[in-house]
């Protein structure tokens, strides 16, 4: 213990909400020290050099207006201008017709209703079920999450086409997992913020930069305001110590703290706490919670070619397997001269865990072609497949009644990760937000280092009891 390292808090975990957790407590004036045990931050928000295509790549991570404290924090770090943002989605089918949902001048929740009326990927009959389905997210979203979206899509009686080209690819987009498998509360939650409650919380930011260098400003602010950020510190086991203080083990290195937060995800966070578990039947019972989280898996095809087959910077896919195209080399503004670099994202990819990597390419190649007719003329340059199984957790229905709150049973010691009980989906937003309500909890004040929500704007000021 004499040779411990002395800290007021000790974070777990340099992800986004390990670092959102340790800024602000650092901010407020504490010795915080991060342990991470790979040799970078940012956890499931990475990017790394592919050694065999030589290649930076990461899975493309995108935000929202409404997303105000991932906002915040990169503001704190000064690297807002580093979101590129767009306040349209254009919608492809596979004949290459485009239906563009954007920001109108008509007060929300209107704002869309022109260019949604125009679309021509929906019959009048399909937007007519979209509208009135719509109208129930209007006041809010359920405070339940006891029912799927499945069930609401047959109770409101939506078309095959509002399913296929609209509920669809936003909700599997967002969520990562089938209807079944997502709450009507977090569906709902979307279709409100970023549809309905004003044209400034549906905008769609995309980081201009692959994700380690995109959060670098982050780790450099918090190493500015004092965190001790310590890399391949990988931490084995943490212990209470008879005054009720702590202790971390990290290797041969001990750390003495006061508070702890555990920023890890469900399964280490598991791992970490079943060391402290005092009977094996608490021991069980904590263990049959975390069995309700499911880690659901998003494949990403990372195409580079010769020149540029798209004059669209992202696209929503319809009718096939992979539901968004984002162009990075056009997101990231390369010269024409350096070709083009293409990103394809499959959400809730289980089938393709199963597929090798050479069947999950082909696949692919085969229908991008039917979407950019260009790249015929296009020669591949090189291709890469990253399969990320435990991308994100499902919020299956009733899934909130298992999502911990930050403050634990044991005093000083407060879990973080975006699948804490934040009321968000697994996001960087919600990791954000866990790691600063952890952080406030650790203060005694949850709300301490919270932004505030994005304001609804024109009708929806009267409308939206959210
Ligand atoms: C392919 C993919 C696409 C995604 N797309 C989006 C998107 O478009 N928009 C969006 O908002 N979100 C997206 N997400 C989800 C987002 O990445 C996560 O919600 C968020 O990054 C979770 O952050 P976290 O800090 O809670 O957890 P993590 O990122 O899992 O961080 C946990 C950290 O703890 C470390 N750790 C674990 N155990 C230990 C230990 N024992 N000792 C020390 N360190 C430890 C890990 O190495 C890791 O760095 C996507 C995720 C993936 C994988």
């Amino acid at each position: 213990m004499s040779n411990a390292h002395n800290n007021d808090v000790i974070v777990v975990g340099g992800g986004v909400a390990g670092l959102a957790a340790a800024v602000a407590l650092a901010g407020a004036g504490a010795k915080v020290t991060l342990l991470e045990r790979r040799p970078y931050i940012g956890g499931r928000a990475y990017s790394y050099e592919h050694p065999a295509i030589e290649e930076t790549i990461d899975s493309q991570h995108v935000v929202l207006g409404c997303c105000t404290n991932i906002l915040d924090l990169c503001q704190q770090a000064g690297m807002a201008g580093s979101i590129r943002w767009y306040d349209e989605l254009t919608f492809l089918e596979p004949n290459g017709r485009r239906s563009v949902l954007r920001s109108g001048s008509l007060p929300a929740p209107a704002h869309r209703a022109v260019s949604f009326l125009r679309a021509p990927m929906l019959n009048l009959r399909d937007k007519a079920g979209i509208a009135t389905g719509m109208a129930r997210f209007l006041r809010g979203y359920p405070v339940s999450d006891s029912e799927s979206f499945a069930t609401w899509l047959k109770r409101t009686g939506q078309t095959d086409r509002a399913i296929r080209h609209f509920w669809e690819p936003i909700i599997v987009g967002t969520l990562n997992d089938t209807f079944e498998r997502c709450s009507l509360k977090y569906a709902g939650k979307v279709f409100h913020e970023s549809f309905l409650r004003s044209a400034e919380a549906g905008r769609l930011g995309i980081p201009a930069a692959p994700l380690s260098e995109f959060f670098t400003p982050v780790a450099d602010h918090a190493q500015r305001k004092g965190v001790d950020l310590q890399f391949r510190a990988g931490v084995d086991r943490i212990e209470q110590t008879p005054d009720k203080r702590w202790l971390v083990h990290s290797g041969s290195e001990s750390y003495a703290t006061s508070s702890i937060i555990l920023a890890t995800a469900f399964k280490q966070t598991q791992e970490l706490l079943a060391s402290l578990e005092l009977s094996t039947e608490s021991n069980a019972r904590r263990s049959a919670d975390f069995e309700k989280f499911i880690a659901a898996p998003i494949t990403t095809i990372h195409l580079w070619y010769d020149r540029d087959i798209t004059d669209l910077d992202h696209a929503v896919l319809l009718d096939t397997r992979i539901q968004w195209m984002f162009a990075k080399s056009r997101i990231r503004r390369w010269p024409a001269q350096r070709g083009s670099y293409l990103e394809l994202v499959i959400s809730a990819s289980w089938p393709e865990l199963k597929m090798s990597r050479e069947q999950i390419l082909a696949s692919a190649l085969e229908e991008i072609e039917l979407f950019f007719p260009m790249i015929r003329q296009a020669k591949l340059l090189k291709s890469g497949v990253l399969k990320e199984a435990r991308a994100t957790f499902s919020v299956v229905p009733g899934l909130d009644a298992f999502r911990p709150h930050q403050a634990t049973q044991w005093p000083g010691l407060y879990l973080a990760g975006d699948w804490t009980a934040t009321e968000w989906p697994s996001t960087m937003e919600g990791a954000v937000r866990s790691g600063r309500m952890a952080a406030g909890a650790v203060t005694g004040d949850t709300g301490r280092f919270m932004a505030a929500e994005t304001p609804a704007s024109g009708w929806m000021r009267w409308l939206s009891r959210i």
